[in-house]
């Protein structure tokens, strides 16, 4: 730490590439990675459209949407626009006892936008937050209703629903990042793995173990809670939207409400608005985040029905005891409103078809390479499952030299780019996932 000061002599000039690298190294955490991480982190210097440019002057096609959020490249007009002005009327107030035009257009907008009559909003500040109010709310209606022991949710094995406590605790136990933790977790209740494949006939004794495990259950279950169709950051798995139906069924008949988790999937990527649509299927309550703002700010809901809103204010304890500071931040509010006028304003069940045809069509021999198990695609979303863990560095190097940003992870090489892709872009990314998975196959 020596040459710190000399570092911070003057620490208003712009840092050079190396300098912010380094102090990144010395400072900073990032995402499942050890701290400091050998394995480093390319920095940043702008976005716009769907490119990234790095601090050494290269430029990356973006194929990850920044984590399924970015859906309409960065840097956009519109929603600069609409930051900054927001930004001159107020770019926070405390949503207690005070509220503002951006969270009731915003809340209006998604009330409109949403599957059936999931008419009442919370809003939080990330996708994990909105889980754990949506446990929250699943234990408290039955809670109100005379019924606590119903405390306990039921999801299946696979999944992944963020990073906080319960959140952690409903995604895969064994396969997920979190397995460190299984023995301190809430214990929920799992069923197994969703067959594979979104056109698959419905497996009937899968349907017939959802049952059993439900009826088992449904004594001591508050919900069911699963991600719609695609199973995201636990596998990159494509369901059956039939067994949605089917989860909708059981839970009305046994008295369970039914969660979505629409975080990564929500507005648009899967080719429908939500996944649920896929399935024809309304949730009781229902959870939003990633694009919701379009991948600028921070942002996440926790929609609910009418009978779950007075489900609860109709209990001993009408309150939803959960408040995050910075509740219906403003800018993220209004950013999140405008995003969600240029999705609806715009093509994007058009573009997103395309660039499914576009990356399916593309992706066909890499299907063929050594090592790959498997390539899939729906809506803006493609995936090259390789046959064991890849060496993820190297695949995404690999990537980089044919000038696409790709994050692989586990045995999958995957990309979910901007809507606002162009056929060039959606070609590098398709020669870029080939390419990863080329290298990776390679020992
Ligand atoms: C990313 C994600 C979350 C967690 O959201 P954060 O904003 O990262 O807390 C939860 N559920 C699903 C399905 C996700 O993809």
């Amino acid at each position: 730490m020596t040459d710190f000061a000399q570092d911070s002599a003057d620490d208003t000039a712009p840092l050079t590439g190396p300098q912010i690298a380094e102090l990144d190294r010395r400072h900073l955490w990032h995402p499942y990675a050890p701290h400091p991480d050998p394995a480093g982190a390319l920095p940043v210097a702008g976005a716009a459209g769907t490119r990234i440019r790095l601090a050494d002057g290269r430029e990356l096609v973006d194929g990850m949407s920044s984590w399924w959020a970015a859906v309409h490249g960065y840097n956009h007009p519109v929603l600069n626009r609409a930051a900054r002005r927001q930004l001159d009327a107020m770019s926070h107030v405390m949503f207690g006892g005070l509220t503002h035009e951006p969270a009731v257009r915003l809340a209006r907008r998604l009330a409109g936008m949403a599957p059936g009559d999931l008419s009442h909003v919370f809003l939080s500040d990330s996708g994990s937050v909105s889980v754990e109010v949506a446990v929250k709310m699943a234990l408290q209606y039955w809670h109100s209703r005379g019924r606590p022991a119903k405390h306990r949710l039921l999801t299946w094995r696979g999944g992944y629903h963020g990073d906080t406590w319960q959140a952690m605790s409903l995604s895969d136990p064994d396969n997920s990042m979190h397995h460190l933790w299984a023995p301190l977790l809430p214990r929920h209740v799992f069923a197994g793995l969703p067959p594979a494949g979104f056109a698959a006939p419905v497996d009937r004794a899968y349907a017939e173990h959802l049952e059993r495990t439900v009826a088992e259950h449904a004594g001591e279950l508050a919900a069911v809670i699963v991600e719609p169709v695609v199973q995201g950051a636990g596998g990159m798995r494509f369901h059956q939207p039939a067994y949605l139906r089917i989860l909708r069924e059981l839970c009305d008949r046994h008295g369970v409400l039914l969660v979505f988790d629409e975080i990564a999937t929500g507005f648009g990527r899967t080719g429908r608005m939500f996944a649920a649509e896929h399935a024809g299927v309304v949730p009781d309550i229902m959870c939003v985040g990633k694009a919701l703002t379009g991948g600028y700010l921070t942002l996440a809901a926790t929609l609910c029905t009418p009978r779950v809103a007075e489900g609860i204010a109709s209990g001993e304890y009408p309150q939803l005891n959960h408040g995050p500071t910075y509740m219906a931040n403003p800018l993220a509010c209004a950013v999140a409103e405008a995003s969600l006028g240029l999705l609806t304003d715009g093509d994007w069940a058009g573009r997103v078809a395309a660039i499914e045809t576009a990356l399916a069509g593309a992706l066909a021999p890499t299907a063929k390479l050594p090592g790959v198990r498997e390539v899939r695609t729906l809506g803006a979303i493609a995936v090259v499952e390789m046959d064991r863990p890849v060496d993820t560095a190297r695949a995404a190097r690999a990537a980089r030299a044919e000038g696409v940003w790709l994050r692989p992870y586990r045995e999958m090489i995957y990309a979910m780019p901007p809507y606002v892709s162009s056929p060039e872009d959606l070609a590098m990314i398709a020669r870029a996932l080939h390419a990863a998975a080329e290298a990776a196959g390679q020992h």
